[in-house]
């Protein structure tokens, strides 16, 4: 298998779909408003999940699609008019989309795991989309468990020439690459393989409650890292380690979220994007991240991402300061 159909039209529908993001943030600024679980999401989600699947629908009929938005939400009568706009921003993309058939793309996301699926975050790092920071449209293919290709568009990323905007992909044993987001040539991108700790970066998310920060200071201080981390919003992290600018992740479940089990979406394209780029994923105990399970990573602990020289140094810093 080399994908390449599936390559095509997941650069196509990503760049569609972080196109319709970059309108949305232009024109309302990103106005959000709440889910059952009290964490925003926007206009821009719903239309990118509705552009992602329309695609899928389209180039891949049979495969399911599990995706992290919902139009149940839309229904309520206040919404009506965040409906509406989400409908019309689809239509901008899609001339001939009617308002059924956006509700309907939307929904096509509420697939299960198959032995072939695709998952997909129309936008990961919603707050951090609404804060005009790091945001990416993620799109991943798994089969038979493990993640053979991966799509992150993230308009917001800073380029070496000045501009904005990069496109990760990586397909499994073909490597990993940045694009412009606004086309280009692919450009193969590898992790940067230092080990010295004192000139390493960590990265991790702006959201204090998403990883917890008093064992990954006590890691820091085990290795000896004095650089500290960088901070940014959504899977961008790991196009960062990919490329060179940051040499670990990690995701480490808070006490009060014990038990709490990551999202497939949220990891997905991520992972074979570093791997691809030369570095490792696996969770917190150094085991390979299974998507064969269900919408969470359910016989993971946590995500430990890495440049793969440090991993293992990193693995037993972690068992070394765990909570
Ligand atoms: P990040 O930008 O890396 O903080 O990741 C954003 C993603 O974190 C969102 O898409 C959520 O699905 C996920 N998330 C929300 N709450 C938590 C939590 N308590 N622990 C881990 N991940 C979370
Ligand atoms: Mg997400």
């Amino acid at each position: 298998m080399n994908y390449q159909a599936e390559k095509e039209l997941a650069l196509k529908i990503v760049t569609e779909a972080a196109k319709l993001c970059q309108r949305v943030q232009q024109t309302d600024g990103g106005k959000a408003v709440k889910k059952a679980d009290t964490s925003p999401v926007t206009v821009a989600d719903f239309g990118a999940q509705a552009i992602l699947c329309q695609g899928l629908i389209e180039g891949f009929p049979h495969d399911p699609v599990i995706g992290e938005e919902d139009a149940t939400l839309l229904q309520q009568p206040e919404l009506a008019g965040v409906r509406q706009q989400i409908i019309e921003q689809v239509q901008e993309s899609i001339p001939t989309a009617t308002p059924d058939n956006v509700i309907d793309w939307i929904n096509w996301g509420n697939g299960e795991v198959a032995q072939r699926y695709w998952t997909l975050d129309p936008i990961d790092g919603t707050r951090g989309f609404i804060r005009g920071n790091q945001y990416a449209v993620a799109l991943a293919l798994v089969e038979g468990g493990e993640v053979k290709l991966g799509v992150l568009a993230c308009p917001a990323f800073p380029r070496e020439d000045g501009g904005k905007g990069l496109i990760f992909l990586a397909i499994r044993g073909q490597g990993a690459t940045e694009i412009p987001l606004e086309g280009g040539n692919p450009l193969p991108i590898r992790v940067d393989p230092s080990f010295n700790f004192e000139q390493l970066y960590r990265i991790e998310s702006i959201e204090s409650s998403h990883s917890d920060r008093g064992v990954q200071s006590a890691v820091d201080r085990h290795l000896g890292l004095t650089y500290g981390a960088k901070q940014m919003d959504s899977l961008a992290k790991y196009g960062a380690i990919a490329k060179g600018e940051a040499h670990f992740y990690t995701r480490v479940p808070l006490p009060q979220f014990k038990g709490k089990k990551e999202n497939i979406w949220d990891h997905a394209p991520g992972v074979v994007i570093v791997e691809e780029a030369g570095g490792k994923v696996t969770d917190l105990e150094g085991k390979p991240l299974d998507f064969s399970v269900g919408t969470k990573l359910s016989n993971n602990h946590g995500v430990l991402a890495t440049n793969g020289v440090i991993h293992s140094q990193v693995l037993a810093a972690l068992s070394k300061n765990w909570v």
